[in-house]
This record gives C-alpha cells, sequence and structure tokens, in this order.
C-alpha cells in the first residue's frame, strides 16, 4: 500500500469530461490498494478570468479581497471533483484552506505555508476516503483567505505530500513532464526522466512554468518524492530526485526563458561610495526585487552607468521611486525597456566543466542576437536578450548544447 497525493492543473480539470478522468485516476488508486489525496486547480482560464475582474474594479486593489476573488476558482474544482468520485462508488470530500486548515503566513497574493493540519485527512484516507483538497489557498493569521501565488497549487501539493507522509507527489500537467525547455515553443525538446531537485529549482526559478519555485524547494527540504505526469496518458513522467541518483549527468540539462523581466539603465550616475546602497535601498524598502545588475564606468572615471531588471510588473513602480531620488543621489536620465527576455542554461556538470557560458555567446553570436545583461551563479549562465529573439536564441542553444532530440 502507497500513500499519494495527485495534483492535477487547470488543463486537466478544463471540462466536465477532464474531471471525470481525474476521477477514474483517483479510484484507480484506491482499487490498487493506495490511500490517494487530490489536489486540484481551478479550471484553466479561471483564475485568469478572476484576476481581470479585480484590476477592473481596483488599481491599487486590496490584497485580501483579491485572495477571496481569486481563490475562489478552486472551490468549484474541489466540489466538482469529489462529486465526480462519488459517482463512481467511492467516498470523496471537498476541502477548503481554512477546512483542513493549511495554515500559511498573511503575505496576501504571496502567502507561504507555514502548517498543515494532518489528522484528519489521514483517519479519513485510512477509512478509504478521497479527499479532493483546493490548491493555491490556504488561511492566514486573521483567518482571512491567502493564495500562494500564480501556479500554486503545485506548492499546494508538496506541502501536503510532506505532512501527510505520502510516498509519492505526483503532479499531473498538460505534458507528459519536464523537457530540456518549454515544448510549447521548441519542438525539438527532449523528455527528461529525471531532473535534480537543484536544477528543477533553477529551472522554476529562471521561468519554466512546469512547476512553482516554492513547490520545489519544499520538495528539497523535506525529501518529497516529486514526479511530473501527463494528465491524459499513461507514460512515466519525469522523476525530480537527488544528484546521485543520476548515473549520466549531461553538462546543460536545460534551458528556461523568463518574459517576465524589464531592463531599467541609469546613466551618469556619480561614481563614489554609497550610490547603490542610494538607489537600491529605496527599490527594496519598496518590495521590489532587482535581478540581474551591470555598471560600467565612464571613460573619465566620473560617472557610471547601471543597468539592472526588475520584473514587468514593477517597472512603473521602481521608474517612480527612482525619479524621487534623482537630486539626491545624482543621475542622467532614466532608459527602460520592458520588451526584454531573460534566457538562461541550467546544469550541476558546470561545476566541473569551463566553456559552458562561451558555448552560449557563441550560439547567439552566431544569429546575431546582442547580448544586454550576463549573470552567472555555480550551476547556470543567464543573459538578457531583446524579446523578440525568445524563439530563436532557444531553438539555437538548444541545439548548440547538443540537446535536440533525434
Ligand atoms: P498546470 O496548469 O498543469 O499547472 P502549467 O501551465 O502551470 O500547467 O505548466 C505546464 C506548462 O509548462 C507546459 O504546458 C509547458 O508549456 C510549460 N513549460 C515551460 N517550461 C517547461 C519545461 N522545461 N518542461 C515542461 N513544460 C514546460
Ligand atoms: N489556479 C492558480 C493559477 O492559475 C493556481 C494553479 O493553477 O496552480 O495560478
Ligand atoms: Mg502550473
Amino acid at each position: 500500500m502507497a500513500r499519494i497525493v495527485k495534483k492535477f492543473g487547470g488543463t486537466s480539470v478544463a471540462d466536465i469530461e477532464k474531471i471525470q478522468a481525474v476521477a477514474r485516476r483517483a479510484k484507480a488508486e484506491v482499487d490498487a490498494g493506495n490511500q490517494v489525496a487530490l489536489v486540484v486547480s481551478a479550471m484553466a482560464g479561471v483564475t485568469n478570468q478572476l484576476v481581470a475582474y479585480v484590476h477592473d474594479i481596483s488599481r491599487l486593489y486590496d490584497a485580501r479581497e483579491y485572495d477571496s476573488v481569486v481563490a475562489s476558482g478552486e472551490q468549484v474544482t474541489a466540489g466538482l471533483t469529489a462529486m465526480a468520485i462519488q459517482e463512481l462508488g467511492v467516498p470523496s470530500r471537498s476541502w477548503l484552506g481554512w477546512q483542513i486548515s493549511v495554515h500559511t503566513d498573511d503575505a496576501h497574493g504571496k502567502a507561504r505555508i507555514e502548517s498543515i493540519d494532518s489528522d484528519e485527512l489521514i483517519r479519513r484516507m485510512e477509512q478509504g476516503e478521497v479527499p479532493v483538497v483546493a490548491g493555491f489557498q490556504g488561511i492566514g493569521s486573521n483567518s482571512r483567505i491567502t493564495t500562494l501565488g500564480r501556479g500554486g497549487s503545485d506548492t499546494s501539493a508538496v506541502a501536503l505530500a510532506a505532512a501527510l507522509k505520502a510516498d509519492r507527489c505526483d503532479i499531473h500537467t498538460d505534458v507528459d513532464g519536464v523537457y530540456t525547455t518549454d515544448p510549447r515553443i521548441v519542438a525539438k525538446a527532449r523528455k527528461l526522466d529525471k531532473i535534480t531537485y537543484e536544477e528543477m529549482l533553477e529551472m522554476a526559478s529562471l521561468g519554466a512554468k512546469v512547476l512553482q519555485t516554492r513547490s520545489v524547494e519544499l520538495a528539497m527540504k523535506h525529501n518529497v518524492r516529486l514526479q511530473v505526469l501527463s494528465s491524459f496518458t499513461d507514460e512515466p513522467g519525469t522523476l525530480v530526485v537527488n544528484e546521485d541518483e543520476i548515473v549520466e549527468q549531461e553538462l546543460v540539462s536545460g534551458i528556461a526563458y523568463s518574459r517576465d523581466e524589464a531592463k531599467i539603465t541609469l546613466t551618469r550616475v556619480s561614481d563614489k561610495p554609497g550610490v547603490a546602497a542610494g538607489l537600491f535601498g529605496p527599490l527594496a524598502d519598496a518590495s521590489i526585487n532587482v535581478d540581474m545588475i551591470v555598471q560600467n564606468v565612464s571613460a573619465d572615471g566620473k560617472t557610471t552607468d547601471i543597468t539592472f531588471t526588475v520584473t514587468k510588473s514593477d517597472l512603473e513602480r521602481a521608474v517612480a521611486t527612482l525619479e524621487e531620488r534623482q537630486s539626491e543621489v545624482g543621475f542622467g536620465d532614466i532608459l527602460s525597456d520592458p520588451n526584454v527576455v531573460k534566457v538562461s542554461v541550467i546544469g550541476v556538470g558546470m561545476r566541473s566543466h569551463a566553456g559552458i557560458a562561451q558555448r552560449m555567446f557563441q550560439a547567439l553570436a552566431e544569429k546575431g542576437i546582442n547580448i544586454q545583461v550576463i549573470s552567472t551563479s555555480e550551476i547556470k549562465v543567464s543573459v538578457l536578450i531583446s524579446e523578440e529573439y525568445t524563439e530563436l536564441a532557444l531553438r539555437s542553444l538548444h541545439t548548440a548544447y547538443g540537446l535536440d532530440a533525434e
């Protein structure tokens, strides 16, 4: 007997037939003698619609009310899925975040799960009932509904698997695993049988939407056996594992991209101690995350240009915050560009091999793609390029690192 948590994303519960197919998967596990809990997302497109409603009503909306609106999509799917399972003769019950409870902090719109009360669910699973948990939501310290950030049902599933001490957490989605890069953009992308937690964490945080970053962090921390697989076929998926479980490690395992980047350049910034602190301090105070940064000293040594990136949604606020500091810190112009994309190559093999970044620069140069900013860490190299070259860059890099499927 195994205890399994299975999560189904939006496209996997997009209509009644798909919800019935999910119910049949749950029944199959029960018939095989396993205990199973499901975590479900809102039906495809529903969360986007709810977010749009919020933006239509209020530009500077109240984050608590945002959460109460956008969490509602998952409630519908959880109820429908529990009913569909009951229709197959298997006892099932839906659970909202506050009913379990899934306790989170109070960071509305991007809350973190702190603990999950699992006793009641375990008791019911032991009696053959299938809990269907609404993903993406929890309850804050003041009893208000919280949500976990877009894609947060992945994190709900992994946190539940950790709390239930499940043998496995299956993330069912519209692709049959984790690929070397987004298969919707690069047709030659190859499915990986296994990927390390560390690489998956980088892939997710650098833009691969297949798993929410926080879910990978949690899986790594609690040693949850995580698998990404299709909702529609029975093919084996991709296992996320420790490094020692991978026999033949590729130099580069994946390429990710994020369109959620915007570039800001400050010209003629006075070159003296304290300037960076004077610029980035106020941005941090406004909760604006700065990602890539480059600084160039001008020929006369008195001023520098500083270029950095923020998320697209923070661009307007970042520019306004900097304008307020212009006279105090002292700089020339603020130039901003939202039409950029960050492309990253990821692989634990980089730790022990030189020349990986060079191959990236070469491949982009051959296509005439200009690199605007570069940043590196132990297992990744990222470049910022013009957004119009996203597809070309991904395909060229995929070929350059020998990742193309046969
Ligand atoms: P769900 O609604 O099931 O949570 P998502 O849309 O959040 O599904 O995530 C699945 C999508 O992630 C895929 O359809 C695919 O386009 C995208 N994706 C991006 N990078 C990758 C990758 N490296 N491997 C697989 N899928 C990826
Ligand atoms: N429904 C939420 C979203 O669209 C959560 C999820 O699907 O994981 O972001
Ligand atoms: Mg998702």
